[in-house]
């Protein structure tokens, strides 16, 4: 069992002691044991034993060279060779002045004489002999964080397995912290602003830590991590983050983001506890009032949802669970509106969930590059319908299908989408490629290329969601573009606000000086459909004409279409 707890950043501090003699045991034992947590053994392989089993945790070892079975030299000799224990520290116990240098050779990093001194004297020398290999391994630092000295993620969450097994009766919460957009305070104030920021909340967090017998950890950038007894509330740690930023500069706003996640009893691994504090730390993103954030039943199930989906997708493909839906465009610059294109939009009915609609899964996707799974999916449905509809009705509906920024990244899009096209017997510009305006400034120069080469073979490109991403002006007047879509968000309010409308009308200027034609998105009513036209707005999409359709209803939109002009 543990001795009285004595913490390295929380982590007790385990010492060997082996000697063959009782009394000798017996001694050392009582001297350190106020300090250390005192595991004992008769003999060398007895040692060997100990500390394997041990590794992890042991901090020094406290070695009798005379010994039967095997002796003290030749454990020295064995754990010289190994590079998993040769950072553990081993003082020789011994009378001979002779042996003491033949043990320093072989390895060991300091020794003390028989008869024993003081206590003092004893307690001393193993204390520094490990706070020595403490810093070495610092230095090694794969261990420590260099700038913040916090444990790396890798041994912290090691130190954490090992604080669960050895104190598994206490209640423990797992939470991450993070700096919103720390990015841009790297980007604002200088890389070294950023360092000291990094280095006065890992201070914080440290001390934290250390007061509620825990542990504390940097990951990547601006992560944190602490794992530390159960706290009814976070006001505390909350309000010593604030202070110790407060002290960084007046001009600074810098707010940090806390996830926590309690609870060691349903014994999940603790990746996947801090994985969910993490979680719990997002759902923060934004929300500027709020600091702290708990793993609760809500993102409970919005996790077990979006597993299900991750699981589900492929059988979801196979089973033809998928449907592309189309949404037709309208033209109305002729005195009656004209169905003119269509978007492709996916929608997903699960056998369990019902009808998924892309909001759910779309960017979930896209963080695991499944969303290329769904896209090949909707893009042949797409040129499949083109084709469908040309040879039915003897016209072409161009179809704008939904590329996300992962497709981008696939060398293989080209070939993919002229296969497709060719398969089909269509033209490039029968299939237009909607590309959300966000994913621009993803990457700026690989988008560039790949729009280029799509516009070159004569693919039309729409920027989607336009004014909800950041380009700016400069970066809009070089982009490669064939259309703008307008984000929904503008249309809302401009039969309700002059600023709305005027907003509306600047963006048609925009896109008169670009020379692309605007496609308008989401309008509902028809008050907003008639301002919009008198703006000078060529194409519209909207619930006012149709929500997004099945196939075969959309073949009645076409018939109505193709009704209208033998009228
Ligand atoms: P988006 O590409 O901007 O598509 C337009 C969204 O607005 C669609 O939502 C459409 O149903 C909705 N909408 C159209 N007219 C109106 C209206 O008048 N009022 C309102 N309130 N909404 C309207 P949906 O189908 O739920 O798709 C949401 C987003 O998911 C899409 O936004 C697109 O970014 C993404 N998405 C949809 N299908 C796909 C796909 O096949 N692949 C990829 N990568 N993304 C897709
Ligand atoms: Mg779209
Ligand atoms: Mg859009």
């Amino acid at each position: 069992m543990l001795n009285k707890l004595n913490y390295l950043d929380g982590i007790h501090k385990t010492v060997l002691v082996v000697d063959d003699e009782y009394v000798g045991r017996e001694i050392l034992g009582a001297i350190l044991g106020g300090q250390y947590n005192i595991i004992y053994a008769e003999n060398g392989e007895e040692a060997l034993q100990m500390i394997r089993n041990n590794e992890k945790i042991l901090s020094a070892v406290l070695l009798d060279l005379m010994m039967p079975v095997m002796d003290g030299f030749e454990v020295l000799d064995v754990l010289k060779e190994d590079a998993r224990y040769r950072s553990i520290p081993v003082i020789v116990l011994t009378s001979e002045k002779q042996a003491e240098v033949e043990s320093l050779k072989r390895g060991a990093a300091d020794f003390i004489t028989k008869p024993y001194d003081t206590p003092e004297v004893i307690i001393a020398r193993v204390r520094r002999i490990i706070e020595l290999s403490e810093k070495r391994l610092v230095i090694q630092s794969t261990e420590r964080d260099e700038l913040t000295g916090l444990f790396t993620r890798s041994f912290f969450y090691e130190y954490a397995v090992l604080m669960d097994r050895y104190h598994s009766e206490r209640e423990m919460d797992s939470v991450s912290i993070n700096i919103e957009h720390f990015h841009l305070v790297n980007e604002i104030h200088g890389r070294e602003f950023g360092d000291w920021t990094l280095r006065v909340l890992g201070e914080a967090i440290r001390d934290h830590a250390r007061e509620n017998e825990g542990i504390a950890a940097r990951g990547d950038s601006d992560e944190f991590y602490m794992y530390i007894n159960h706290q009814e509330n976070y006001d505390a740690l909350e309000k010593r983050l604030k202070v110790s930023l407060s002290e960084l500069s007046g001009t600074a706003h810098i707010k940090v983001r806390i996830g926590v996640y309690s609870g060691t009893a349903d014994s999940r691994d603790v990746v996947n506890r801090f994985d969910r504090a993490r979680l719990a730390a997002n759902t923060l993103r934004g929300k500027f009032n709020r600091t702290v954030a708990y793993f609760d039943q809500d993102l409970k199930h919005k996790v077990f949802y979006e597993e299900r989906l991750i699981n589900d997708i492929h059988e979801g493909i196979d089973k033809k669970q998928f449907e592309v839906y189309f949404q037709p465009k309208y033209d109305i610059t002729g005195a009656k509106p004209a169905l003119s294109a269509a978007e492709a939009l996916i929608r997903w009915k699960h056998p369990e969930f019902g009808m998924i609609s892309p909001g759910d899964f779309v960017s979930l996707f896209e963080e695991n590059g499944l969303i290329q799974i769904v896209d090949h999916f909707v893009w042949e449905e797409a040129v499949s319908a083109i084709r469908h509809w040309k040879d039915v009705y003897g016209i072409t509906v161009p179809v704008s299908v939904n590329v996300s920024r992962i497709d981008i990244y696939d060398p293989d899009i080209e070939k993919r989408i002229d296969g497709l096209v060719k398969e089909y017997g269509l033209l490039p510009k029968d299939l237009h490629l909607e590309i959300t305006e966000s994913a621009y400034s993803d990457n700026a120069d690989q988008m560039m290329e790949v729009v280029e080469n799509f516009r070159k073979k004569g693919y039309l490109i729409e920027m989607d969601d336009f004014g909800a991403g950041y380009s700016s002006l400069n970066m809009l007047a070089n982009l490669p573009i064939d259309v703008l879509k307008l984000d929904m968000k503008f249309i809302q309010g401009i039969h309700k606000d002059k600023r709305s409308l005027r907003m509306v009308q600047l963006i048609m200027d925009i896109a008169g000086f670009l020379g692309v034609p605007v496609v308008a998105e989401g309008v509902e009513v028809e008050e907003q459909y008639k301002l919009l036209k008198e703006t000078g707005y060529q194409l519209i999409q909207g619930y006012y004409f149709s929500r997004p359709v099945p196939a075969q209803e959309f073949e009645e939109l076409i018939k109505e279409e193709q009704g209208k002009g033998e009228e």
